[in-house]
């Protein structure tokens, strides 16, 4: 049972299936750590979704399973996208959904980037 509260990593999520090159993406980066791609329903001008190559269904169990080495290739991917995609003067957000209650849709951890116009704050006060 992984860390994160959710049921144990699922091998036929979208994105392991995306990793494994059986479901076509819109690739905007890949290192021996991570994976970004465009995401399908953009929520902003910029929206990629940045993944790491190892098995984690959230950040909790990334924050906990990871190796050192995996969480400071997967951050500092997550960085460099940004920069490539010259975000970085503009600014941007990044977000991570996890478990129910964060909205998380798909069981492999994933960082949101959203870029390309001004984003307004933190989350809806509903
Ligand atoms: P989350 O709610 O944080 O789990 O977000 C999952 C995200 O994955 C959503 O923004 C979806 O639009 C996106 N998504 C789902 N399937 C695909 C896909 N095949 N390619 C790209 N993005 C996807």
């Amino acid at each position: 049972m992984p860390v994160s509260g959710l049921p144990p990593y699922d091998d036929q999520n979208i994105f392991a299936r995306i990793l494994r090159g059986e479901i076509p993406c819109r690739k905007v980066f890949e290192d021996e750590w991570a994976l970004a791609f465009h995401d399908i329903n953009p929520q902003a001008p910029i929206h990629v979704l940045v993944i790491p190559k190892g098995p984690y269904c959230s950040f909790a169990d990334f924050s906990a399973a990871a190796s050192a080495e995996e969480i400071a290739g997967f951050t500092r991917a997550v960085g460099k996208v940004a920069r490539d995609l010259e975000l970085e003067s503009p600014g941007y957000r990044i977000l991570a959904n996890m478990g129910s209650h964060g909205g998380q849709e798909v069981p492999h951890f994933h960082v949101h980037l959203f870029g390309g116009r001004p984003l307004g704050r933190m989350v809806p006060t509903a």
